[in-house]
């Protein structure tokens, strides 16, 4: 049976303990598998907080290795680690102060586990920085509870830092918002228009994208490399040059490393904070204690301040709301005859946009010629549609050879 409305700890708690009850054995919630993600400077934290907070049976995933400039943050690890797995080195750290806390460390990308090995768990905790992989977890989490792979929904609780900055949220597969409702919420990355960087630069990171993107793939034919340290010297003195020639002041080696790596900025307090906020919600889930953060909540250092947001299913979500459909087309089909035709199927079709690109509209605005064969500008990508009942629908289209 799937829960429509929103599952509160309360009723998370509930429905194992019934089914714990109908069953043979019986574990309390907080001694059964949970799964954290990453082991940087989120992942320190929450590994900390989850052992000392009572949980016992701990699996946590990275794919990364320890560098020397995690370490101000990352305080499972020391010098002697450098080059050595995160998930590794943390999950000893943990054993040598929690001894009764079975953890198991997992030296991989998320992807290569399989669906099996995501059924075994509570909950699963985020300390991940990468949007995308954020989104997968998301999604996996979701196909599991609507593929009746698992009895109950995974609790997805999502901590993300950025400097002073950090958000928490709760995400119960389909009972609140999903990880891409609210992907608004993550503003394309920065990058600064190519014609300011070329031909008016007004800051040190002008000049530096300028070296990192336009003179040094001219000069070595590829593109700067952000862990080679003569890549990042070589940008850092075009750079500098160009700062120069342009009176701008502030082109330094760190900077250079930053812009080139995109380095996001990490606080120690700000990952603590966050780390505390999911822990928390992990703890209310086991133990019923209280309800469950409804769904987001914004953390502030700058102003101490933090706010609670219940966002709402987004309807346009793509991953949660969308409904999508194979869909079988002659090879020859041009755009007029398959709007005819999607007609005649009962789909009334008001738009069409490929990739992002409007391809055609019922309101007269066309983009293409519609006479125009529809695999000529489909190729092999998703077919997004939006139709007479506001509804939209993604057709994965599968041309049939031409005969
Ligand atoms: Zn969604």
């Amino acid at each position: 049976m799937k829960i429509k409305q929103r599952c509160t700890a309360q009723q998370f708690m509930t429905r194992h303990l019934q089914q714990h009850e109908q069953g043979e054995e019986y574990a309390p919630l907080i001694h059964q598998p949970i799964l954290i993600l990453g082991a940087g400077g989120l992942g320190c934290e929450l590994l900390k907080d989850a052992a000392a907070s009572g949980f016992t049976n701990i699996h946590v995933i990275d794919l990364d290795v320890i560098d020397l400039t995690n370490l101000n943050r990352q305080f499972l690890f020391t010098t002697s680690d450098i080059g050595r797995s995160k998930a590794e080195v943390a999950a000893k750290r943990i054993r040598q102060s929690f001894p009764h806390v079975k953890i198991e460390p997992h030296f991989c990308r998320m992807e290569e586990l399989d669906e099996a090995f995501y059924t075994q768990f509570l909950l699963v905790i985020g300390g991940l920085d990468s949007v995308d992989a954020r989104s997968w977890m998301n999604r996996t989490l979701l196909n599991l509870y609507r593929g009746g792979k698992v009895d109950f929904p995974v609790p997805f609780i999502d901590g993300g830092t950025e400097g002073f900055r950090g958000n928490a949220r709760v995400i119960i597969p389909d009972s609140t918002p999903c990880f891409d409702c609210l992907g608004y919420l993550f503003p394309p990355q920065t990058k600064f228009p190519m014609c300011t960087i070329a031909n008016t630069p007004r800051l040190p990171e002008h000049c530096i994208e300028f070296a990192s993107q336009i003179l040094f793939p001219r000069e070595f034919d590829r593109p700067v490399d952000g862990d080679n340290g003569d890549d990042i010297r070589w940008v850092y003195n075009s750079a500098s040059s160009r700062a120069d020639k342009f009176g701008i002041q502030g082109v330094t080696f760190h900077l250079t490393l930053g812009v080139v790596k995109n380095v996001i900025p990490a606080l120690a307090t700000t990952n603590a904070i966050i780390a505390a906020v999911c822990t928390v919600e992990a703890l209310k889930l086991v133990s019923g204690v209280g309800a469950t953060l409804n769904n987001y909540v914004f953390y502030s250092g700058e102003s101490f301040n933090h706010t609670v947001e219940p966002f709402a299913v987004n309807s346009a979500c793509e991953t949660c709301q969308q409904r999508m459909e194979a869909v079988t087309l002659p090879a020859d089909i041009t755009i007029a005859q398959w709007v005819t035709l999607m007609d005649v199927k009962g789909l009334a079709v008001t738009s069409l946009t490929v990739n992002d690109r409007p391809i055609w509209f019922s309101s007269g605005m066309v983009a293409c010629d519609t006479s125009m064969a529809l695999q000529s500008v489909v190729g092999a990508a998703v077919m997004d549609v939006t139709t007479a009942g506001k509804e939209s629908v993604r057709l994965v289209p599968r041309f049939e050879a031409a005969v």
